[in-house]
């Protein structure tokens, strides 16, 4: 089935509204645009599934409802900042910048702040599976996903903080099944790791794609199998009009009376024109795959030491993480590369490196973690569906179906208002 694109538009009668960007995020909503009776047109500047969507950790973390910001983190971050091998680095010259962002980001800390983002997370995140089913259908779910599973695992617990408190807290109350794991249990599953690792838990629930590419390009074939059609189309600036929207795209102009702007970590810069700010930071992460790593592991896990996810993926053992702050255009570091080999190496000191290849991509990131899925009220049929940070591959099926209803009135069981702009003004 072809995939690329033809620069014009397919059938005869016009799309009733285009979505910009083919990541998990602007598929999902694709798809559930078309699902719900409209005619779709997707474009993209660079093809399905080529951003963040392309080489994150494939977590479905339907239980994922933490946001990143947490009472009483700021004080932690030195010590990341410090370590040449932790979880977070931040380019000097940047700093500026992102402080606005930042400064965000620590008033979503407060107890009452992250309760309210940890109820928009549980109800946009815990349906993905059964959503994910529904979209690709039982044959492609089947091959893609997997329900093994998720362990979080770490060296020392040390003594529970007030945040520590907090996510459990939150984890009862919305039913995140959870087994506490031994370093006796963790080592007779994976027999290469580390004795250093003494304990973990285990999200029985979660599960995880064995190809987060795949996953893109098969939501993309279930698109097409309906009648879509992917456009390769960068848009450059959108003008709205008396009614609809003009794009202007990298091969021509486009009117269309409706628009979903789900471009990633270029979606604040794309709708600014237009007088709206979404307050998006980029969470930037890389990857190191190890095609031959010569290690059991049969279920995902997140090392929280180092906050480094390792994914068994159809293609080589994942290990992803990293939160760089250093804006967009910042080259890709070596030394996080690096800093990803070490931690493989920390966990499984026997493990094969060798053709290790790696990645790096942007987390398009709010500062509370919620998504911002929304329809402003300046601009009718603006749809926005960006800043799903570290848990898009979790979040985009229920974004897809928030984004029929903001169009359609069709429910979708969530609370639009959770996921909408004005909770940062
Ligand atoms: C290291 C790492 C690990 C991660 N692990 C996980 C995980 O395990 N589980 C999880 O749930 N999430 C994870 N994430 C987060 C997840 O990858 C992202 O939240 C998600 O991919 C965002 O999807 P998106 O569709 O919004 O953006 P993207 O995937 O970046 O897609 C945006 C698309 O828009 C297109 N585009 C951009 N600008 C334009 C334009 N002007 N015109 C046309 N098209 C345009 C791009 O080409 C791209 O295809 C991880 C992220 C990273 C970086």
């Amino acid at each position: 089935m072809s995939r690329s694109a033809t620069p014009s538009l397919p059938h005869s009668k016009a799309p009733d509204i285009t979505v910009i960007g083919a990541g998990i995020v602007g598929l999902c909503t694709a798809l559930s645009l078309q699902r719900a009776g409209l005619k779709v047109a997707l474009f993209d500047a660079t093809g399905a599934g080529s951003g963040a969507s392309f080489g994150n950790a494939g977590l479905i973390s339907t239980g994922s409802c933490i946001p990143i910001s947490l009472p009483g983190m700021l004080w932690q971050v030195p010590r990341w900042l410090l370590d040449p091998d932790g979880p977070l680095a931040l380019r000097p010259a940047y700093a500026l910048k992102a402080l606005p962002w930042v400064l965000q980001w620590l008033r979503a800390s407060s107890t009452a702040r992250v309760t309210r983002a940890s109820a928009a997370l549980n109800a946009l995140h815990s349906p993905a599976l059964s959503r994910y089913q529904e979209l690709l259908g039982d044959e492609r779910f089947d091959a893609l996903i997997q329900r093994r599973g998720q362990l979080h695992i770490w060296s020392q617990p040390g003594k529970p903080s007030l945040a520590d408190h907090l996510v459990s807290e939150l984890r009862r109350q919305h039913q995140v099944p959870t087994t506490p794991l031994d370093q006796q249990t963790l080592r007779a599953r994976m027999p290469e790791i580390t004795e250093r690792i003494q304990a973990g838990i285990c999200f029985t629930e979660h599960a995880n794609t064995v190809s987060p590419q795949a996953l893109t390009h098969a939501l993309l074939d279930c698109f097409v199998e309906r009648g879509g059609e992917l456009q390769i189309r960068s848009v450059q600036k959108i003008d709205a009009l008396d009614e609809g929207f003009r794009l202007w795209t990298n091969s021509g102009d486009v009117t269309t009376p409706r628009i979903v702007v789900a471009t990633g970590a270029h979606s604040a810069e794309l709708v600014r024109p237009l007088g709206i700010r979404v307050p998006l930071e980029f969470e930037r992460g890389y990857h190191v795959e190890l095609p031959n790593p010569g290690v059991t592991v049969l279920q995902p896990f997140i090392y929280k030491d180092k906050a480094v996810a390792v994914t068994p993926m159809q293609t080589g053992l994942r290990f992803a993480g990293t939160v760089e702050i250093a804006g967009l255009r910042h080259a890709p570091q070596p030394r996080r590369i690096a800093s990803i080999l070490n931690t493989a190496r920390e966990l499984f000191p026997t493990i094969n490196t060798e053709g290790a290849r790696s990645w790096f991509g942007l987390r398009p990131s709010t500062p509370d973690s919620v998504p911002v899925i929304d329809a402003p009220s300046v601009h009718p049929g603006l749809y926005l569906a960006c800043g799903h940070g570290h848990t898009g591959m979790t979040g985009a099926p229920m974004t897809g179906e928030l984004i029929a209803q903001l169009v359609t009135g069709k429910a979708s069981g969530l609370n639009a208002a959770e996921y909408g702009l004005s909770r940062f003004e």
